[in-house]
């Protein structure tokens, strides 16, 4: 198949209008005209991730986050993002990205976090919600009350994360939680609005963390890797189904050399 034709499934899975005006999501590598016979799925381009996709001879990585932010100044294969670039061009590996419209797409990366937490409705803490999007971040209730540190136990199971960090009192009882996927403390005064019981994200920085001590809203911080890793095996099978009912059949592999960049030793 053609670059092109998996782009315009990607763009149905996360319609690239509702990304964040300050993203850049879409092709970083290659060329829409490229052919496309086998794909990785994965949440960052790394060397690790470079090297299994060379391994497993994919033609495109769908990240979830750009690899580009900020303009090059220099391409040097040695160093930094060159040492990344040099790889993927070279053997002809494009890469395209789908950041802040799959994080409010339907089924999107926030969707997963909410259904992992066991909250079947929800509204957006940011943004409008359609058929198509669900906004940025959400807030819900519990089907009934449950203690913190179950929650937490819960989430460390189903997330396979082997410690989260609280802000606020460990004995309380949550029913109606704000969450927001990866670096969600820019939501800070959509949480407060909302005068949820716990607020779970990713990234919580100290001044956050004494922001929401302030307020008296209890933090979860449970990673920026662990809040979106999570949606890399549901977004290969439907990017799998989708290239199925087109009548093509191209292997969608998830990456297994990623791993969350922190570690508790
Ligand atoms: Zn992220």
């Amino acid at each position: 198949m053609k670059l092109k034709q998996i782009i315009d499934i990607l763009e149905e899975i996360a319609p690239p209008q509702y990304a964040a005006p300050w993203d850049n999501s879409g092709l970083q590598v290659g060329s829409p005209e490229a052919e496309v016979s086998s794909i990785l799925v994965a949440l960052d381009i790394t060397e690790g991730v470079v090297r299994e996709g060379v391994r497993k001879k994919v033609d495109l990585i769908v990240t979830h986050h750009p690899l580009f932010f900020h303009p090059l100044s220099r391409l040097q294969t040695d160093t930094g993002t060159g040492r990344l670039l040099s790889p993927l061009l070279a053997e002809g590996i494009s890469v395209y990205a789908a950041h802040t419209n799959l994080d409010v797409a339907t089924d999107g990366v926030n969707d997963r976090l909410g259904r992992a937490l066991k909250i079947t409705h929800w509204t957006a803490l940011q943004g409008e919600t359609t058929s198509d999007t669900k906004g940025f971040g959400g807030v819900g209730k519990l089907e009934a009350p449950r203690r913190l540190l179950k929650i937490v136990s819960d989430l460390k199971k189903s997330l396979k994360i082997p410690a989260v960090r609280l802000v606020g009192p460990k004995e309380k009882t949550v029913q109606k939680i704000a969450f927001c996927c990866g670096s969600g403390a820019s939501l800070f005064a959509d949480v407060c609005r909302a005068t949820p019981d716990l607020f779970i994200t990713g990234d919580l920085k100290y001044h956050d963390a004494m922001n929401f001590l302030l307020e008296g809203i209890p933090a979860l911080d449970i990673g920026h890797f662990a809040s979106e890793a999570g949606i890399r095996k549901p977004l290969a099978e439907r990017i799998r189904h989708a290239i199925n009912k087109k009548g093509s059949r191209i292997p969608v592999h998830v990456s297994r050399a990623e791993r969350d960049p922190f570690q508790l030793i």
